[in-house]
């Protein structure tokens, strides 16, 4: 990507003939579609992205953004089109007319953008926001959208778990884009979520083809699909022989008092889970095992002995502690604290 000066520098109007008094009787005739959703019939200016026109406020856009404010009252604004007393400003080369409702939106209805409404905000806004935001140099604003990322892919086990683990709403066709962005705009924090996430939900076609997301493909790069298959086999691997090893170790010393009941339900509990060793993404996550027929919280089921069943449950805990410490590391990634910097 340009360097943000670069590209702002090219924003300029895209208008080659300008008509002597500048002022044009309709939006049609640049065919301009009025944005329906950042609009204000008492705006001062209209910003122009692709086709779409926003109507919003001179002022603000330029107490928040040096690069904008030199846009909106240098040189480049007696150079625009004026309709109703609006100069028009072009941000084409910066932003498609998409990016730039995301991004006028967070900035002019604050609360379309706001951390309560977190569950109902895309990654197509964030991502939108963080690009933009980036390009026109408005750091808390990309701090926060970058923020409202970080609680979809936590980098702790216990925001991981607050969230419930995956979050269904960020579909499957957003992995690649995620990663993606990750990638483009160094944030190395969120990958090694973004990694696990793609090699439990992706299927072999979308793996090796991509997905279409918005007007372009999507592929891992070969050197992030080979560490992800690396991992992918680590862990199927690991998780295998650490449920062999704990499902089929004699109980006796670990004080079991349920006899070969207990004993019957842990080896039943353990065949249980290892079918599921790579397409349960939180599999060392949970305990007992996930079945179809239970709830997630589903320790009541459970046929151990009390001595087993609490022995089960550290065990697990411990487990799920050390894998999330190691999770980037699986993928050939520095530790959480050196990601995070
Ligand atoms: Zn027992």
């Amino acid at each position: 990507m340009l360097p943000a000066e670069t590209q702002i520098a090219r924003c300029v109007p895209a208008i080659t003939v300008i008509p002597p008094d500048r002022d044009i009787a309709t939006l049609s005739l640049l065919g301009l579609e009025l944005s329906p959703d950042v609009w204000f019939d008492d705006g001062n200016v209209i910003v122009r992205a692709g086709t779409v026109g926003f109507r919003v406020f001179r002022g603000m856009l330029a107490q928040l953004s040096a690069p904008l404010e030199t846009l909106l009252h240098g040189p480049n604004l007696a150079q625009c089109l004026v309709w109703e007393n609006c100069p028009i400003v072009d941000l084409s080369c910066n932003s498609n007319s998409t990016d730039a409702t995301h991004f006028l939106a967070a900035i002019f209805k604050p609360n379309s953008f706001d951390s309560f409404l977190i569950t109902k905000i895309t990654f197509d806004q964030i991502s939108a926001v963080v690009r933009l935001a980036s390009i026109y140099e408005i750091p808390n604003m990309r701090r926060k959208a970058l923020s409202f990322l970080s609680s979809v892919y936590p980098t702790n086990l216990e925001g991981f778990v607050s969230v419930g683990g995956l979050r269904p709403s960020y579909c499957r066709d957003q992995i690649l884009p995620v990663i993606h962005f990750a990638r483009e705009h160094s944030i190395t924090w969120i990958l090694p979520l973004a990694f696990y996430r793609y090699i439990l939900e992706m299927n072999g076609t979308t793996q090796v083809y991509g997905v279409e997301y918005g007007d372009m493909k999507v592929i891992l790069s070969p050197e992030d699909q080979k560490r992800c298959y690396d991992a992918q086999h680590f862990l199927r691997i690991s998780n295998t022989q650490a449920i062999l090893a704990r499902y089929s170790m004699r109980v006796s010393d670990a004080g079991c008092t349920g006899g070969a009941a207990c004993r019957e339900a842990r080896l039943k509990e353990g065949a249980d889970l290892l079918p599921q060793v790579g397409t349960l993404p939180d599999i060392l996550f949970t305990w007992p095992p996930r079945r179809a027929d239970l709830s997630l919280d589903s320790s009541s089921h459970s046929q151990l002995c009390e001595n087993c069943l609490e022995d089960m449950k550290r065990w697990y805990s411990s487990r799920r502690k050390a894998f999330w410490d190691a999770l980037p590391s699986v993928f050939g990634l520095s530790d959480w604290v050196a990601l995070e910097r």
